[in-house]
């Protein structure tokens, strides 16, 4: 089993070290006790033994006189605490301080006896054996007995091992109960500098376990100067430079997120597989979805447009940038310039990047610009063949002709006229739609800015017996360019004139409110039919063309009334019934 705890490990660390010294000096202390005792007693024996040996005549032992030799034996053992025998130099025991006379008579010839044969060649004999005669475990010393120059007997001296043992027993137990102390010690102290140790280290985890989890924001306490110190400041050190570099990434990422929404282009990017990796929010306008439904899908999937998906396949397949356009039909008409570049990982495609630009607009202003030179060039061609034509039939003899060559005159003045009209609109018209146009704004009072207009169409007014009505109050007067204002009340009275019936009645009116002032030129003339009402304000426009040409109109006058107005800041409209009159208004802010 392995062990998982660090703590655990430290303490049995502890226990282990703590195990093997305590074996070690236990080893030690057993054997040089033992040793060192067992030599301790053996040189007592031998001094004891030695003092004994004096005591022995050499008399006795010639002639195995066990009796003194009994006496002898049983009053020193007592004094030695030593069992003494003394053996003859034929092995046989002569006296036993532990037997009596008659037990010693029986007991076995000693000659093989280790400790005796080693005396009986001269030198001081031992041995540690079990005795079978008192059944224990003895240290024998056994000394030569000399008589001149040859051995008589031995002299052994006995003494039990039990204080040995016992010295031993009690040694062992203290090492024993230091032992058990010290493994005791050992795991209170040790899992205390253990819990110390490890401390630090499960404050490191876990922070570091946030930090993988992507929150950098916490720190590792630790104010000791180790190495682990050094680690929790490398390790908080590290996590200050990466959250700096996730802020500086992060506040790229906006910058560059602002810009990808922000940008009128619609951007898609595609991987490889053909699965759109992120849109911008100009496509989820384009294409009416929205970016959770287009990510991550397979580019059909997500926006079903074949040309498209055609594109970003050629860009797969040849690795080259390419540009097309398309007409967009649904959710509404539209028409786009498609911009796709291959995007390029180790020279090969990854993926694709798509730019759409909406161009409707570019090409309806280009329809719109290619329409009025088409309207422009019929409306000058109209009056200049006319023109061209009269003149030449006065050369070619007209002129001599007293009954019509006046009218002929009289027909190119008109048109001549015409002409010049259609040149003063058009200018006032490129004029008011050239961004360098300034208003000089004037306060003044409407009211006789308006009677000043009506005088100048006194004549045709009569013509027609047309009744005009100026209902403005004298009160009311705008800050306005007074030229202009006075430009769209002439256009706006002539038209209601032009398009009056015999008898009619014309009527301008002003109401007020929020700062607005809002002026009605309403007539009792032909109307607008319905269909035709919102185009009016268009250049050119006209419900009846030659109806209007006959009455000079150019087609341009609404839209320089509208120009006027919007410049101003404010709006222009229409209501009308067909034959039963209009009422054209504009508001402009006071
Ligand atoms: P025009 O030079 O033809 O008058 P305008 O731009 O002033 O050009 O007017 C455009 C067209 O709007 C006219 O041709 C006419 O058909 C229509 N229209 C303008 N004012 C009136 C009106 N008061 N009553 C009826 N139709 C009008």
């Amino acid at each position: 089993m392995k062990i998982k705890s660090f703590k655990l490990k430290l303490i049995l660390s502890y226990v282990f070290v703590i195990l093997v010294s305590f074996g070690f000096i236990g080893l030690f202390l057993d054997r040089n006790l033992e040793e060192n005792s067992l030599q301790n007693i053996q040189s007592s024996l031998i001094a004891q033994a030695k003092l004994i040996e004096v005591q022995i005549s050499a008399e006795s032992l010639k002639q195995d006189d066990v009796a003194s030799l009994e006496r002898l034996v049983k009053a020193l053992s007592p004094k030695t605490k030593c069992r003494i025998t003394i053996i003859n130099a034929k092995g046989k025991v002569l006296a036993d301080s532990e037997k009596s006379l008659e037990d010693v008579l029986l007991m076995e010839n000693h000659l093989y006896r280790e400790e005796v044969k080693i005396a009986l060649s001269g030198s001081i004999g031992s041995d540690t054996r079990y005795s079978p005669t008192l059944k224990i475990d003895m240290l024998y010393v056994a000394l030569p007995l000399e008589a001149g120059n040859t051995i008589s007997g031995v002299l052994r001296l006995a003494l039990p091992l039990e204080s040995v043992k016992n010295t031993l027993f009690a040694i062992r137990k203290t090492v024993l109960f230091g032992l058990l102390f010290a493994l005791g010690l050992v795991l209170v102290l040790g899992s205390i500098v253990a819990q110390r140790t490890v401390d630090p280290i499960n404050r490191m985890i876990h922070v570091s376990r946030k930090f993988s989890e992507g929150d950098f924001s916490r720190r590792v306490m630790q104010s000791s100067k180790d190495e682990i110190g050094e680690l929790a400041v490398t390790l908080n050190k590290m996590a200050e430079t990466i959250e700096n570099k996730i802020k500086e990434i992060k506040a790229q990422n906006q910058k560059l997120s602002a810009i990808f929404n922000s940008m009128v282009e619609g951007v898609i990017v595609v991987d490889k597989t053909g699965r759109i990796v992120s849109v911008n929010s100009t496509i989820e306008k384009i294409f009416g979805a929205t970016k959770d439904t287009m990510e991550g899908r397979v580019f059909l999937e997500a926006i079903r447009n074949n040309d498209i998906a055609e594109v970003v396949n050629a860009i797969s397949r040849e690795g080259k940038p390419l540009t097309t356009e398309i007409t967009l039909i649904y959710p509404m008409r539209r028409i786009f310039e498609v911009n796709a570049t291959p995007i390029f990982d180790n020279d090969i495609v990854a993926g694709c990047l798509v730019v759409i630009h909406d161009i409707t607009e570019l090409r309806r202003l280009e329809t719109v610009r290619s329409d009025f030179v088409a309207n422009v060039s019929h409306e000058l061609k109209t009056p200049l063949t006319s023109i061209k034509g009269f003149v030449e039939t006065l050369l070619e003899g007209a002129l001599d002709d007293k009954e019509n060559n006046r009218n002929f005159l009289k027909i190119i003045q008109d048109h001549s006229e015409r002409l010049n009209n259609l040149v003063d609109d058009l200018l006032s018209l490129s004029h008011l739609e050239s961004k360098e146009i300034t208003l000089e704004k004037k306060s003044f009072i409407l009211k006789l800015q308006l009677e000043k207009v009506t005088s100048g169409f006194k004549s045709q007014l009569k013509k027609m017996s047309i009744e005009i009505k100026n209902e403005l109050s004298d009160s009311v007067s705008i800050s306005a360019d007074r030229n202009k204002i006075e430009q769209v009340f002439t256009n706006l009275i002539d038209n209601a004139i032009k398009f009056n019936k015999e008898k009619g009645a014309i009527r301008i009116y002003a109401e007020e409110a929020d700062g607005k002032i809002k002026i009605t030129i309403e007539d009792s003339g032909i109307g607008i039919p319905g269909k035709d009402i919102s185009r009016i304000f268009e250049r050119f426009y006209r419900v009846d063309k030659a109806h209007s040409r006959e009455l000079g109109g150019t087609g341009l006058g609404l839209s320089i009334v509208k120009h006027i107005v919007e410049l101003h800041g404010g709006c222009v409209g229409v209501e009308s019934t067909e034959g039963f009159g209009s009422k054209f208004w504009f508001i402009l802010p006071r």
